[in-house]
């Protein structure tokens, strides 16, 4: 079992018309990954011009609903860290996941 401390962080997030996202990086303090199965989406993705989160932090992922991927332990990633940007009709994914 994963603790706290051991949360993946999000290496890079290339969305830039996301709130969190400054200079190729997100500010949330943690994101929370959903999306239908095989299409590992960022939930926490919000496309305003006001900017959020902690300027100094590195988000970590809070919590991933993709149970399919290789990444993931009960419903945490357990990814050294994650990529996040576009890949497919979504605004924000998960470049890293990987189906089990
Ligand atoms: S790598 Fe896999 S387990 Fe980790 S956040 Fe992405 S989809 Fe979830």
């Amino acid at each position: 079992m994963m603790t706290l401390d051991e949360l993946s962080k999000v290496l890079e997030c290339s969305v830039g018309g996301c709130a969190y996202n400054e200079a190729d990086a997100c500010h949330a303090g943690a994101v929370t990954i959903a999306g239908p199965s095989g299409q590992a989406e960022c939930a926490t993705f919000i496309p305003l011009t006001i900017k959020g989160g902690f300027g100094d932090a590195i988000a970590a992922v809070g919590a991933c609903q993709h149970f399919e991927c290789t990444y993931n332990s009960e419903l945490e990633c357990g990814a050294p860290a994650i990529q996040v940007g576009v890949r497919g009709a979504a605004n924000a994914d998960c470049l890293t996941y990987a189906a089990a």
